[in-house]
């Protein structure tokens, strides 16, 4: 269960279920769901999620809609780390701001493809990708929680989701290849 619908009660239920049709998911369960891996505050020292995905998450304590004494508190904060949220970015396959591309494969084609990009695999924690189309086209399948097909070509580009199993097929004709993002740090640029 959400933070919100635990502190909050039925408003916040209400607008999940409008926010599932909003997404055309069969329920909001479906929502992926990141790990808590640290806290930050804000400008205006508001508590912040970092999520595993690369995405943030306001956590700040505001009663009586958001009560969230916890996170005042270290102790509190860090009980949370591990825990879930659900990410509305990741919904929208939103790579994050603070993240980069920092390495890509060689083009492939319809033979050199490595045979486990054709079945159901994944990036790991925190790692986006770009699946770029040179010529040809590409079935992109991504499962769960999206259960979608998209046909990709040199203008449609297919975003990776971090830890979302997702397999490829490309047409006889495709070259294509694929770039990986992660977070910027400015240490890498040293
Ligand atoms: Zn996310």
């Amino acid at each position: 269960m959400p933070d919100e619908v635990y502190t909050s009660g039925m408003s916040i239920v209400r607008l999940q279920i409008a926010l599932q049709f909003d997404y055309g998911l069969e329920s909001w369960e479906q929502l992926l769901r990141r790990k808590i891996i640290d806290f930050h505050q804000d400008q205006e020292s508001h508590w912040v999620a970092d999520l595993d995905c690369g995405h943030t998450q306001h956590t700040r304590h505001d009663p009586p809609l958001f009560p969230r004494p916890w996170v005042i508190t270290t102790a509190g904060r860090d009980s949370r780390i591990g825990t879930e949220l659900e990410c509305g970015w990741c919904d929208r396959k939103t790579i994050p701001d603070s993240y980069a591309p920092y390495k890509q494969t060689s083009v492939f084609n319809a033979k050199t493809i490595p045979p486990g990009l054709r079945q159901q695999h994944s990036t790991k924690a925190g790692v986006w990708g770009i699946i770029h189309i040179v010529r040809g086209t590409l079935l992109y399948r991504i499962h769960h929680p999206f259960h979608s097909e998209e046909t990709l070509d040199p203008h449609t580009q297919g975003i990776v989701l971090p830890e979302v199993t997702h397999e490829v097929q490309p047409s006889e004709d495709a070259e294509f290849y694929v770039e990986f993002w992660r977070r910027d740090e400015p240490s890498r640029h040293n």
